[in-house]
């Protein structure tokens, strides 16, 4: 399923292991090939990928938990954050060119100061999760890619919120059509059972780590104890098996995508109502993810018990009301959805 020649996988116990797994991994690499002086990480503001401590530090550096753990965490190399993207309905891209270019030289600038201290970029493509529901253009992924390439760095593209079909591709990476050298997938890879996650690489990857027996251990240094745990396994396949419904994952037939376009397109007949509130600042749809924007803060309390009243439990956070409903959801499931959603905005932020 798995984009490009993403063929080696490494199975971790969550999705912050498997990041974990892909630093470490990164790290060891450089250093197979004589680069051990590239420690660094470049990170993207708004960015989340996990709660341990090196997840942390690529964490958004203000945003994120580094605060409370200064003394603990590395320095990165951040770029800032890219220029939010809307999807429209009739299938493209809607940016602002003028802020895309300007990041672009930002980045261009930045990689290329830090160069020679840079193991690897991480990003999460094209949905910015846990750090604002911010959607980006699939240009930035294509600079990424061009940048870890030209300055001898791996890029790692970290799907676990976005993997499995949510962003409506299979991958995330796929709207840019490109293949990180490092994927890390969770949540939705058992579909939200059981705590199941991967690292996958490509083989120049793995080569490159192989062949560093003299500067070190020639394989991966990590190892834990329920890695590739049998029932977590066997729920990852029986769901694998449900997105893809008897055909092939690529195929327009497979599951997740009639399924993930239709709750696309029920998404923004739910969530349309909210669009005229005064209070709201933006209605973001993009495959199975569906985002209320408010200009202010979002009283979660209150939100979450008028929303509860109509029937969905969601959890709100800064000034977003979200939802990434499960694929099997019906129409009137996500009619439900929106109503609560929209009543809730309507009647607390009114
Ligand atoms: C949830 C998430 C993680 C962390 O996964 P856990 O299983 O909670 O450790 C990392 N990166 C992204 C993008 C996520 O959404």
């Amino acid at each position: 399923m798995a984009p490009g020649d993403l063929s080696h996988v490494f199975l971790a116990d969550s999705g912050s292991i498997s990041v974990e797994v892909a630093l470490k991994l990164t790290l060891q690499y450089q250093g197979a090939r004589g680069q051990g002086q590239r420690q660094k990480f470049l990170a993207l503001r708004g960015g989340y990928h996990g709660d341990t401590f090196a997840t942390m530090a690529v964490c958004d550096p203000e945003d994120g938990m580094h605060a409370t753990f200064k003394p603990w965490g590395t320095e990165q190399v951040f770029l800032p954050k890219p220029p939010p993207a809307r999807y429209t309905e009739a299938g493209f891209w809607d940016y602002d060119h003028e802020q895309l270019a300007q990041w672009e030289s930002a980045a261009r600038r930045i990689s290329a100061q830090h160069a020679q201290e840079l193991a690897g970029i991480i990003c999460e493509p094209i949905l910015q999760g846990a750090g604002g529901m911010h959607m980006y253009p699939p240009r930035v992924l294509r600079i990424l890619r061009e940048l870890a390439t030209e300055h001898g760095m791996l890029l790692i593209a970290d799907e676990i919120a976005t993997g499995f079909g949510r962003t409506g591709k299979l991958f995330a990476v796929e709207w840019a059509q490109i293949t990180p050298d490092i994927m890390c997938v969770g949540k939705a890879l058992t579909g939200g059972y059981i705590s199941l996650a991967a690292m996958l690489c490509s083989p120049l990857v793995v080569r490159g780590l192989s062949s560093g027996s003299e500067t070190g251990a020639a394989v991966l240094l990590h190892g834990p104890t329920f890695m590739g745990n049998p029932l977590a396994c066997a729920v990852a396949i029986a769901s694998l098996e449900l997105l893809s419904g008897g055909n092939d994952p690529r195929d327009d037939a497979a599951s997740w995508n009639i399924k993930v376009a239709a709750l696309q397109r029920r998404l923004r007949t739910a969530l349309a109502p909210a669009a005229a509130m005064p209070q709201v600042r933006e209605i973001r749809v993009l495959g199975g993810v569906g985002v209320i924007q408010l200009h202010e803060k979002v009283l979660v309390d209150e939100v979450t018990r008028v929303a509860v009243q109509h029937g969905a439990w969601v959890r709100p956070f800064r000034n977003l009301v979200y939802v990434m409903p499960p694929y099997e959801c019906t129409e009137a499931d996500i009619a439900t959805l929106g109503t609560a959603l929209v009543e809730a905005v309507r009647q607390i932020h009114g």
